[in-house]
């Protein structure tokens, strides 16, 4: 497992578009061999040489999936790297899925909001709770990845999954909690994934199919950093929300016309992209929402991270594009972006499309608000998407399959 560690290497995870491109480029050598052998090992925050890292860049699409898919295929065959191919389609998968299911996502805030009423009336389950998210319940490994995620902002994913177990079925609290936490906390935190990822390892995402952590892969992987002992030997499925059947969203389709506002969000922030499809573009504005992920709001690392990436792409728009660019308040998220778009006498306002998750209603209320002064509100929807969505119907498997004709599809022969 450890024959290619040559290095150690910290991540700066500074929030801009040229930090993602230069861990892109560091990472690229890594994309074949390299990673499909040795990406299951969590050596910790300064040894991240073996997983790209790359997940709060792409989660606001600061990089774009397609940008990493096709620096993979530069450099390696398609065969050679497509482990790394498939762990970019996993976030394209669940986005998906969950657009064919937001009722999962609905049932996760509710039943999310439940738990956490009930800690206020239960002493036992609130210091369990306590416990579990300040890193002191006694397991060895649990309590570092706690600490890590709340200090940094990311976990490896092994390190996610073995948490997430942990947290069900040895300390046994509601996986809402614990999504809610993570949501909190990563920098990538996203609706669909972090919440399909609790649900796979509670059994609720395949049906019946849970992940239980075992102390020899955890020594295994984190080379013998961590042993905890007292870890569930066993792990029922959980009881929960069914999945709903797949029903197809109604993708928008429109066009920006006439004099048009480029409104970025934590959805889409690829500036180049977004604007090079409007003809006639005036102004650029953004917002992000980093307290909406939590009742309790973000932690410090992600809203950082949030924020600094929205003022990245707000210098980026006025200084390459020559544009004006305003960053909205989130309290008066509506109010503002429609006094913006009436001042600037814009006919559209056009955005990266929103799927499930906190932003999606926010851009639901702007619609009707921009509405009652004419203007139209364009949500663009990327052909990456487009293309990925419709294969997510049902498990991972059909997804994968289809990764080389969608690829084509997307002018990406392999
Ligand atoms: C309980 C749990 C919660 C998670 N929550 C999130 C989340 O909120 N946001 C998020 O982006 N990922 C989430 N993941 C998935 C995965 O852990 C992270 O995407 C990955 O660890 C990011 O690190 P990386 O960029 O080094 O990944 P790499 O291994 O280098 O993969 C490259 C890219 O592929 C995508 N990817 C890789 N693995 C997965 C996966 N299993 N599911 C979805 N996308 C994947 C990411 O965009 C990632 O940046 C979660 C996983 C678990 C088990």
């Amino acid at each position: 497992m450890t024959e290619l560690f040559t290095d150690t290497h910290t991540v700066s995870f500074r929030p801009t578009r040229k930090a993602g491109l230069e861990q892109l480029e560091h990472f690229a050598p890594r994309m074949g061999r390299h990673y499909a052998q040795n990406r299951n090992a969590d050596l910790g925050p300064g040894e991240r040489t073996n997983v790209s890292a790359l997940s709060p860049w792409i989660r606001m699409r600061l990089v774009l999936e397609e940008e990493v898919a096709r620096k993979a295929l530069d450099g390696f065959s398609y065969a050679s790297a497509e482990k790394f191919h498939q762990e970019i389609c996993w976030r394209s998968y669940f986005k998906g899925w969950m657009e064919h299911r937001p009722s999962v996502w609905q049932a996760y805030l509710e039943r999310r909001d439940e738990h956490l009423s009930a800690l206020a009336g239960n002493a036992g389950l609130r210091n369990a709770y306590e416990e579990a998210v300040s890193g002191r319940t006694g397991v060895a490994g649990f309590d570092n990845w706690a600490r890590e995620l709340v200090e940094t902002g990311y976990l490896h994913n092994h390190a996610r999954m073995w948490f997430a177990s942990i947290w069900i079925f040895t300390l046994k609290l509601p996986w809402e909690l614990g999504a809610d936490f993570f949501l909190k906390h990563l920098m990538d935190g996203d609706p669909a994934s972090n919440t399909l990822s609790w649900r796979w390892v509670g059994g609720l995402h395949t049906r019946g199919k849970t992940y239980l952590a075992r102390k020899d892969n955890i020594e295994k992987y984190t080379d013998g950093r961590f042993s905890p002992s007292g870890l569930a030997q066993d792990a029922p499925p959980l009881e929960g929300f069914e999945n709903p059947s797949p029903r197809w969203p109604d993708l928008p389709a429109g066009k920006a016309e006439g004099r048009t506002g480029l409104l970025l969000t934590e959805e889409d922030m690829h500036l180049a992209s977004l604007a090079s499809g409007i003809e006639d573009l005036v102004a650029v504005a953004g917002c992000v929402f980093p307290d909406a992920r939590s009742p309790s709001g973000a932690g410090e690392v992600a809203k950082r991270f949030a924020q600094g990436a929205l003022d990245d792409v707000l210098r980026r728009a006025m200084e390459r594009m020559a544009l004006p660019a305003r960053k909205l308040s989130a309290d008066d998220f509506v109010q503002a972006t429609v006094e913006w778009a009436l001042e600037a006498k814009m006919d559209t306002v056009a955005t990266g499309y929103a799927p499930v998750g906190w932003v999606r209603p926010k851009l639901n209320a702007l619609k009707d608000a921009l509405s009652e002064h004419d203007i139209q509100l364009v949500e663009i929807v990327r052909d990456w998407d487009r293309s990925f969505w419709p294969h997510a119907t049902k498990g991972f498997f059909p997804l994968k399959k289809q990764i080389p004709e969608v690829y084509a599809e997307l002018g990406m022969p392999v």
